[in-house]
């Protein structure tokens, strides 16, 4: 397989499918931010568990969590239906930590760092038109 970069500017693609290791759909419509279902997963850090929601557009890094967290902090991700770690064995270049991935349609994959304050992140696409239909669309973008 080919693989090409692409420089997509922050907010233009939204993560509209995503899963567990375990196919556990994370999209989660009870929780909107930018007006749009959610990324939600459970968190756990210094032995308290909570949950934590991301922004479905790739790029925005904009979460909200129950759990006080602190820049440093690195977290452990969880499916909050079947608790399957989101860890895989690839490590952060800058910070030496596990990545956690979420699993997007056909074999494609939202990697990020878990280390609070770091950006680092990286997604990987096979399915081309699932992921980029709304990429065009200029109405879905997020408002900041
Ligand atoms: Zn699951
Ligand atoms: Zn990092």
């Amino acid at each position: 397989m080919e693989e090409i970069t692409l420089r997509i500017p922050s907010g233009k693609i939204r993560i509209k499918e995503g899963t567990c290791p375990h196919g556990c759909s994370l999209i989660d419509k009870k929780k909107l931010m930018s007006g749009q279902p959610a990324i939600s997963v459970e968190v756990r850090l210094r032995g308290e568990t909570g949950s934590m929601h991301f922004n479905p557009y790739y790029g925005i890094f904009d979460y909200e969590t129950d759990v006080e967290l602190h820049p440093g902090d690195v977290v452990d991700l969880y499916c909050p239906h079947c608790k399957a770690a989101l860890t895989v064995p690839d490590l952060c270049g800058m910070c030496q930590v596990h990545m956690f991935a979420i699993q997007l349609p056909d074999g494609g994959e939202m990697r990020a760092c878990p280390l609070i304050g770091c950006r680092n992140h990286k997604l990987t696409i096979i399915d081309l038109d699932a992921q980029f239909a709304e990429f065009y669309d200029e109405e879905c973008r997020p408002k900041m």
